[in-house]
């Protein structure tokens, strides 16, 4: 992708440095801290920290912050060979994967630094997260747990209160516009709406005017516009039963800034500020009524979660089910 930096043979983005150099210190104050869990909604940011982070532990020669990209591991490293970094994808892990990983470890010398990054704890079966808090408790020498997540709040306190917790924060929202602006040419309203979309992350941010839900979106709301004079959310259906949850997602940011409107909220907290008169004009409907927006709303949060968390649900009649009991 043209928008991203290359350091060290792997892409970086400016707005990570502070983050990082603040990881380092920590590691570098405390040497033996092995466990660290990422906070972000981001999956872009965690997954490049976590890389990087992880070769500078891993880098024989590391000069304070940087990794010397030269020796033997960060060799290894770059052509993704060093033998004790396991990435450990949620969806492919399991117990028995864990088990044969620390067995392995436990042979290694004691001086061999060794790194497990685990995605996505929250997502994570109960067996597994209790298998691993059994190792976290004892953890073999030198090694370090990198457990990245999206959302914090689900993850189990009985993990959390044995990791250090990082939340990785975003970019200033006008940084973030001046340096979307030099990689693509979108109104800057366009540019602020689909930032604010993305919970203020300039890579999502990218993605999804580039993505075809980008134009959905329009579609989506003309939709909703004709569920709510017709006082019959079933109409969002079709659009909604797609395999993209990203589509019911952009239907709450929607509502919220219908709630945000109804409320005479301050315009500066919208997020679909390319489309505001639109939604502004939805609230001379005469079905419109406080409390089944609020309703509305709530439903689509949950449909949302079940949708992302939930395994083995049937997802047109989830859907059906919320818009039925607005
Ligand atoms: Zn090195």
């Amino acid at each position: 992708m043209a928008y991203e930096n290359n350091v060290n043979n792997f892409m970086w983005y400016p707005w990570l440095n502070n983050q990082y150099k603040k990881i380092i210190n920590f590691y570098n104050k405390n040497r033996y801290s092995t466990i660290i869990v990422y906070n972000s909604i981001n999956d872009n940011s965690n997954n490049l920290l976590c890389y990087a982070v992880s070769r500078r532990l891993i880098c024989q020669n590391s000069n304070c912050y940087k990794s010397c990209n030269v020796c033997n591991n960060c060799i290894l490293m770059s052509n993704n060979n060093y033998p004790y970094y396991y990435k450990l994808h949620h969806l492919t892990l399991n117990i028995q994967k864990i088990r044969d990983i620390i067995t392995n470890i436990s042979k290694l010398s004691l001086k061999q630094v060794k790194v497990i990054y685990i995605t996505n704890i929250e997502k994570l079966t109960y067996q597994i997260i209790s298998t691993l808090l059994k190792i976290i408790e004892y953890p073999p020498s030198m090694t370090y747990f990198i457990l990245s997540c999206n959302n914090i709040s689900i993850v189990p306190m009985t993990i959390r209160s044995r990791c250090i917790c990082w939340s990785i924060q975003i970019p200033n929202e006008n940084y973030s516009i001046k340096w979307l602006q030099t990689i693509i040419h979108n109104k800057e309203i366009i540019i602020r709406t689909s930032l604010r979309i993305c919970n203020g992350s300039p890579i999502n941010a990218i993605l999804l005017l580039q993505s075809k839900l980008w134009n959905s979106r329009y579609v989506l709301l003309n939709q909703l516009n004709n569920a709510l004079l017709k006082n019959n959310m079933l109409l969002l259906l079709p659009i909604l039963n797609t395999n993209d949850n990203k589509i019911i997602y952009l239907l709450i940011t929607f509502i919220s800034d219908i709630i945000k409107l109804m409320k005479n909220t301050n315009r500066s907290f919208l997020m679909n500020l390319d489309s505001i008169n639109k939604i502004n004009s939805f609230l001379s409907t005469d079905n419109i009524n406080i409390y089944k927006i609020y309703k509305l709303w709530d439903n689509l949060i949950k449909c949302w979660y079940y949708l992302n968390y939930k395994n083995n649900i049937n997802r047109e009649l989830l859907i059906l089910h919320f818009l039925v009991n607005w």
